[in-house]
């Protein structure tokens, strides 16, 4: 078969690992099988392969994103706020935050790295919102 790309060369079967990369998670697929093209590298699963192909693709979105949601679901019991309260802190609506929290919703970068960084300095909230400096004293006190 020539290469439905380049059309130059004939397409090769082989057999090889194909790793996935996701939100700084991997996940490698061993013994994939396809035709690849040895001028410019073009690849065709086949059809085993690509539904396996799929399949880890879904997973490794479905993991990535629930990992997210349950970080910051976490990060928020441990500030010990509500998620009207926490929203309103950063600044975002209670209806996008409760959906970052189930996962219906990829929360954006940077809200989750200054969630993450108030985890580790809590007293960031009491700046970030006056209204949380008495909240915050009892924090301390623990
Ligand atoms: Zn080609």
């Amino acid at each position: 078969m020539k290469c439905p790309a380049c059309g130059n060369a004939e397409m090769e079967t082989k057999i090889k690992d194909e790793t996935l990369f996701y939100g700084g998670q991997s996940m490698t697929l061993p013994t994939m099988q396809g035709d690849f093209c040895p001028a410019c590298g073009e690849g065709l699963w086949d059809e085993e392969s690509y539904r396996r192909y799929t399949e880890a693709q879904a997973a490794i979105v479905r993991a990535v994103k629930g990992e997210v949601s349950a970080d910051i679901r976490r990060i928020r019991k441990h500030l010990k706020l509500t998620q009207a309260e926490l929203s309103k802190v950063v600044g975002i609506g209670k209806v996008a935050f409760s959906r970052y929290e189930r996962g219906e919703t990829k929360p954006p970068t940077p809200l989750v790295k200054l969630l993450r960084l108030v985890e580790r300095h809590p007293d960031l909230l009491a700046e970030m919102s006056p209204a949380f400096n008495s909240h915050q004293a009892e924090l301390s006190s623990q």
